[in-house]
């Protein structure tokens, strides 16, 4: 069993046995190789889902490989999001400086694929040679007149929540570019990807309820979506980790209210619906949320109960990129009758974390910026059935032979809404029930000790 390296222990605890508040929201420790994602790749993933945009990646070219199509966001028109451009920096690039290169980059870019806008993310080596990214997008900007912005995202210069703050800013001088009235009833989802069709089922329900998403940020994102985004009513923050920011300040600029809201099971995607209800009030409104409530619920609760009866008292670990859907996962299982005995996130701070241990059972592992061999650890020390996350967790859960469930980029099926919890209780149920895992050599022992059971 591997130790918990010193300077990580206090990002570790133990609901039940440890009192003193997790420690959060910091730098990574040296060595620890933390699953965490570099500035850059916070800032892609949120911007990335705008489809009509130019993303160039002024760096060397493994910046923009390694971010390539991250997500795989689907959009319903344009696809220019999903080809991953680099200004390639080269060696000469490093001793001479990059902004010619970028500029010529960036314009035949433009000319090529005519973009409604155009992010430019600058990257460590852009950050270190001190390129002044923001001089030549002004100087492009002012030919083409349409936004073309710098995204500051050293990945030496913090956190992947920096990242997340460099894309809200660029999102922010995007909104309110043009001039359009409030339509009524109307919202913005702030922080939904479009992965694998979410943005498509929340817009859904809404458009039943009779209420207007304004724009999407950033799933199937257009650049005129976001210019309009000031003129709705409302924002509602899907993911709180990366579009916190960005809904503060719309609120200082515009005076909008915003919600923290979650699309995942059956209980949070009610309470989503019915906080948009109750925010514009009336009783025909209330009345299609609680009949869109009533018929989604119905046609789904007798999947979940199926699946309950064989996922009742198994375990699962959960590790994602922000809390706030750590909170709904460890619902959502308890729903399928399953304990959460792992649960972190890349992103949480003081208070996820503390909500995260009031909604947990005792002797729940909380742990903030883990890495691999901890996690290894907790999965096994926990016997954990399941691990839900993301790209680099999947491995993880292969290499011990346990059940895995893609929350996060490589998703195929939509996890959002009623339909998503239905997706959801299937998946788990056909890989946690999985005849497989009593082959994986890492298992074997396992497997024989439950038969005698
Ligand atoms: S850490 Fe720096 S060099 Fe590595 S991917 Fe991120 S921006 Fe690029």
């Amino acid at each position: 069993m591997i130790e918990i390296l010193d300077a990580r222990k206090a990002q570790v605890l133990r609901t039940g046995s440890d009192s003193q508040a997790l420690v959060c929201d910091r730098a990574s420790v040296a060595g620890s190789v933390s699953q965490r994602a570099c500035v850059f790749c916070g800032a892609r993933v949120v911007l990335y889902p705008i489809a009509d945009a130019l993303h160039l990646v002024h760096g060397p070219v493994g910046c923009a490989a390694y971010t390539w199509d991250i997500r795989g966001a689907l959009s319903s028109g344009p696809e220019l999001h999903r080809l991953s451009f680099s200004t390639d920096l080269r060696e000469q690039d490093v001793v001479h400086g990059g902004e010619r290169k970028l500029e010529r980059a960036l314009r035949e870019l433009i000319t090529r694929y005519k973009p409604n806008a155009a992010f430019v993310y600058a990257t460590c080596i852009a950050g270190l040679i001190g390129d002044d990214v923001d001089a030549v997008c002004r100087h492009v900007a002012a030919d083409v007149g349409f936004p073309v912005l710098a995204v500051h995202s050293a990945g030496f210069g913090g956190t992947k929540k920096d990242g997340y703050a460099a894309a809200c800013a660029a999102l922010e001088k995007i909104v309110g570019s043009v001039e359009a009235p409030t339509a009524p009833l109307s919202i913005n989802v702030l922080g939904d990807f479009n992965v694998a069709g979410e943005s498509w089922i929340v817009k859904d329900y809404y458009r039943r309820m009779g209420v207007n998403v304004v724009a999407c940020l950033t799933g199937d994102g257009r650049v005129a979506e976001v210019q309009r985004a000031h003129t709705a009513q409302l924002n509602l923050v899907q993911c709180s980790g990366s579009m916190t920011p960005l809904a503060k300040r719309l609120e200082e600029r515009y005076g909008t209210p915003w919600k923290r809201v979650s699309y995942f099971g059956l209980e949070d995607t009610a309470a989503a619906l019915y906080e948009v209800a109750r925010f514009f009030g009336g009783d025909e409104l209330l009345a299609r949320t609680a009949e869109l409530v009533r018929g989604e619920t119905e046609a789904v609760l007798p999947e979940i109960e199926r699946c309950r009866a064989g996922l009742t008292d198994r375990r699962a670990a959960v590790y994602v990129g922000g809390a706030f859907k750590a909170f709904s996962l460890v619902r959502a299982l308890r729903r399928l009758g399953m304990v959460t005995a792992v649960v972190g996130s890349q992103t949480g701070n003081r208070d996820d974390y503390e909500h995260l241990r009031s909604i947990c059972d005792e002797g729940t592992i909380i742990v903030d910026d883990t890495n691999p061999l901890e996690l290894a650890r907790f999965c096994l020390e926990q016997d954990v059935d399941l691990l839900i996350g993301g790209v680099k967790e999947r491995p993880i859960a292969y290499k011990l032979g346990i059940a895995f469930c893609d929350h996060n980029h490589e998703r195929k099926r939509p996890l959002a809404g009623f339909v998503g919890m239905g997706n959801f209780c299937r998946e788990v149920y056909a890989s946690v029930l999985s005849p497989v895992w009593d082959l994986a050599p890492a298992r074997a022992g396992r497997a024989a000790a439950r038969a005698t059971q």
